[in-house]
């Protein structure tokens, strides 16, 4: 406010006022990529695309974490291009590597039948190394220790509007602890046994961390008020495959680091789905959310046009849309949302899980 009073009249003046307050009032917050040497084009990419949306108004730090030390050309690279301070970190390797009780016969047998099934990712190694991290380890890097909030990036993203709002800001003010721009359908391939386990820890846990009448338990569930519902996707468990698409994520550390988080965590760990299967950090961290959090703690970011390959979201806002100087077509097919995967009409549809507990004989 004080910098704000202080500002003289001319229009270069107040920009810059503006700016230095944004930067003064910022969050406890930093933008995260998970990334490799490899990808620095894609990252660059990304990082100017949410530099000139977003951060060069508000300055955040950026954080990097890689499985491998970061070589020299990508620390200078992705400092030129940030406008915030940069640091880089190593993943321990306890925190990435396939853990030694994994049965080595059964692993190989299943990237081999994966593989041949042509399921997405179902032959990669390093790919379950990095579902497990993001689903049960980036939040107990140190590094990230000493914030509240992370905006999660990937290389070779794009924002397609500019930001109307600080959404650290906006997630803490309003009580959220998840935000998401796209939710979508999973392959239901690479999770087969998931939901099991999901119910195993909710008897184990006796439902005690669970408040199912303002939990979005809804959202993942086939059940709704009417009992089992016309489900868009196939499903041969209870969980309707919908998840948020976490390439886009922004989100409270606390909640991760919870006592009851990390106690979901543990029990899908230990089941060994996410080598035995293939599980995504998508659907973990989904499920999660909509069992564990209030579904008001769960914000939509629909003002933000956002992309990864092969899927967009566009406002489709007609004056929002010039004001905020979005590069999009939300009439396009690429724009998810008018597509029957997305899962968006599910989130709008439906709240808690009390409609599934009177069914649940
Ligand atoms: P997709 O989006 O599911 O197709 O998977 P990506 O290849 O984009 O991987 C998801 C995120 O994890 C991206 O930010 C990648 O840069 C990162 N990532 C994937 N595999 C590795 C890995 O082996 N090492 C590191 N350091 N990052 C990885
Ligand atoms: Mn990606």
């Amino acid at each position: 406010n004080r910098m704000l009073k202080l500002s003289s009249n001319t229009y270069n003046d107040e920009l810059l006022d503006e700016t230095m307050v944004k930067t003064l009032e910022r969050e406890n917050a930093t933008l995260l990529m998970l990334v490799r040497n490899w990808e620095l084009p894609g990252a660059l990419r990304s990082m100017r695309s949410l530099e000139d949306r977003f951060n060069k108004d508000f300055h955040y730090d950026w954080t990097f974490l890689n499985d491998v030390p970061f070589d020299s050309e990508f620390i200078e690279a992705t400092t030129a291009m940030a406008s915030g301070k940069t640091q880089y970190a190593l993943i321990p390797a306890e925190d990435w590597n396939r853990p030694s009780w994994i049965n080595e016969t059964l692993f190989e047998e299943v990237l081999q039948l994966m593989e041949e099934k042509n399921i997405l990712y179902g032959g990669s190694k390093s790919y379950r190394n990095m579902c497990r991290f993001n689903s049960g380890f980036f939040f107990r890097q140190k590094i990230l220790d000493q914030y509240d909030y992370y905006f999660r990036v990937e290389p070779d993203v794009e924002y397609f509007c500019d930001f109307p709002y600080d959404p650290f800001k906006v997630m803490r003010l309003n009580n959220k602890k998840y935000g998401f721009t796209i939710t979508m359908y999973e392959y239901e391939d690479t999770i087969p046994s998931l939901w099991e386990t999901v119910e195993e820890y909710l008897e184990d846990t006796d439902y005690q961390d669970v408040d199912m009448e303002n939990n979005a338990y809804g959202f993942v569930s086939n059940f709704d008020f009417f009992g089992k519902s016309f489900a868009v996707m196939d499903s041969s468990s209870d969980y309707n495959l919908c998840h948020f698409w976490t390439n886009f994520e922004i989100a409270d550390l606390n909640f991760f680091r919870s006592e009851r988080y990390i106690k979901f965590f543990e029990h899908l760990d230990s089941k060994g789905g996410f080598y035995y299967e293939r599980w995504g950090d998508a659907p973990v961290h989904s499920i999660a959310v909509s069992l564990l959090l209030n579904k008001d703690e769960v914000i939509h970011f629909d003002e933000l046009g956002y992309k990864h390959m092969p899927f967009g979201t566009c406002p489709s806002a007609y004056y929002m849309k010039l004001q905020e100087r979005c590069l999009c077509d939300s009439n396009h097919p690429d724009n998810i949302d008018l597509n029957v995967i997305s899962c968006l009409r599910r989130w709008w549809k439906d709240g808690s899980g009390k409609y599934f507990l009177k069914h649940d004989s």
